[in-house]
């Protein structure tokens, strides 16, 4: 039997507008999630891989299951980041902790992690780091490229090689943990890591006993440093352990085979566990004479290697490297700046990584449209005031003869009207009555009509005059 007792806590931390850190801490299950990208999308990341996790695992609690969840949670997560405009490129980190039944139905605890969430385990007093961090500057260490001092303060060091959601695959740390009484695991996001080393770490762990105030202290620790980003901590102990009391915590890198059985992962694959020691005046190695309580101890279940090189059943469980590693904490990072901005490529969106490298905005065709549009608008409003200006002729009475106008009397919005043909009729040749409608202005649809108005008005005025003395007489 394993009985778990947990703590959670999380943070905004004092430089960042949001948390998009997300974390979990059931009976059974724990996680931490540290998303990334524009906009709402490193929220949505980070809630869709615990919300994803958690519905897997419950169908499916053990190590083989909690792989599912993960590639699950990425799924749910890279088909979202495709559908939808503004959540594109979202990712997350995801570390995850879960209690299952192993196959010699003795109860063992499954570790899965991407990214550079971290979980550490304390065992008899010591702090060591299980995961190892999916980040460029990590990789280069590993491959010997990089000293662990220069990836400390490498620039890089933020840019992760794996995320949850950036691809429709993913590639999952996986290992299996057998713990004893009183061990206590760590999960938590690098917003604790970037501002508190594992001395400090492991302090805090030792000297506070409850989990939710050993996860609050972290958190606080973190703040007081600087509190550069979102701080999330999830503390996990070990009130009853299962394993052996005759043997070590073990902790062991495996994988998951197509029927779902775990299996162990060639040793000297997992960096985390067998990486030596960095020199350094800091951190000494430790002799192995130094080892305390805990040992590495890789565990085999089912098949084991032959001498032979071939493959055959053991039919029980095997240990096998069983020899004692000296526990070593990881060196204590030198003091490094807090990071302003994560340098996260394959979280970014290609306007902020352009923003990033200072690449000028390409002129594109929806630009060039975009400068159209905000030059038709003004072009279109002249057009359409010229031509209610302009669109209309009346008649009016210049220096005593009539005569035809285009545009609006007394003009429109500077456009003044114009003079377009000065009759030979004058006013004394319209009848007098007729003056007065000539004085408000005589509009008329065209010049035409203006032109032929005015010959009415001539024709009318001639007309009383030859009709004028018919009446007298
Ligand atoms: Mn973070």
């Amino acid at each position: 039997m394993t009985v778990l007792r947990s703590g959670l806590a999380t943070d905004i931390g004092r430089a960042r507008q949001s948390n998009e850190d997300r974390a979990a801490a059931s009976d059974t299950l724990f996680a931490v999630a540290d998303g990334m990208g524009g906009a709402r999308g490193g929220e949505v990341a980070a809630r869709m891989a615990i919300e994803t996790l958690q519905a897997a695992y419950e169908r499916n609690p053990t190590i083989a299951g909690l792989r599912e969840a993960f590639v699950a949670a990425n799924g749910a997560i890279w088909e979202q980041s495709v559908r939808v405009d503004g959540l594109r490129g979202m990712g997350t980190t995801l570390t995850a902790a879960g209690l299952s039944v192993g196959a010699d139905g003795r109860d063992v605890i499954g570790l899965a992690n991407v990214g550079d969430s971290r979980a550490y385990l304390m065992s008899g007093g010591a702090v060591r780091q299980i995961t190892a961090d999916h980040s460029l500057a990590e990789e280069r260490v590993r491959h010997g490229e990089m000293t662990e001092a220069e990836a400390e303060v490498h620039p890089h060091r933020h840019i992760l090689t794996r995320a949850l959601g950036v691809a429709p695959e993913v590639d999952i740390d996986l290992w299996e943990l057998h713990l004893h009484t009183g061990d206590r695991l760590l999960l938590c996001s690098d917003g604790l890591t970037n501002e508190v080393n594992v001395e400090q770490i492991g302090q805090v762990l030792r000297s506070e006993h409850d989990p939710r105030k050993a996860a609050r202290a972290l958190v606080d620790r973190a703040n007081a440093h600087g509190g550069s980003d979102n701080v999330t901590v999830v503390v996990v102990d070990i009130l009853v352990g299962e394993a052996e009391p005759a043997r070590s915590s073990s902790v062991a890198r495996v994988s998951v085979d197509k029927a779902g059985a775990t299996r162990l992962e060639e040793p000297g694959r997992d960096p985390a566990v067998d990486r030596p020691g960095p020199a350094g005046p800091r951190t000494p190695p430790l002799a192995p004479e130094d080892a305390t309580t805990t040992t590495i101890t890789a565990v085999h279940r089912g098949l084991a290697p032959t001498a032979g090189g071939s493959v055959a059943d053991a039919g029980e469980e095997l240990f096998v490297a069983a020899a004692p590693v000296a526990i070593q904490t990881v060196p204590p990072p030198e003091y490094r700046e807090p990071e302003r901005e994560r340098l996260p490529p394959v979280r970014e969106t290609r306007r902020e990584r352009r923003q990033r490298l200072g690449v000028p905005r390409r002129i594109t065709v929806r630009v060039i449209f975009f400068f159209l549009l905000i030059l038709a608008v003004p072009a279109g409003a002249v057009a359409v005031v010229r031509w209610y200006a302009l669109d209309n002729w009346y008649v009016a009475i210049d220096h005593g003869n009539l005569a035809v106008y285009q545009g609006r009397p007394g003009g429109f919005l500077g456009f003044q009207p114009k003079l377009l043909d000065r009759t030979d009729v004058t006013t004394k040749e319209v009848l007098a009555f007729r003056l007065r409608d000539l004085r408000q202005t005589v509009t008329e649809p065209s010049l035409k009509a203006a032109e032929r108005y005015i010959a009415n008005l001539h024709r009318e005025f001639l007309a009383q005059q030859s009709s004028t003395p018919l009446t007298r007489l």
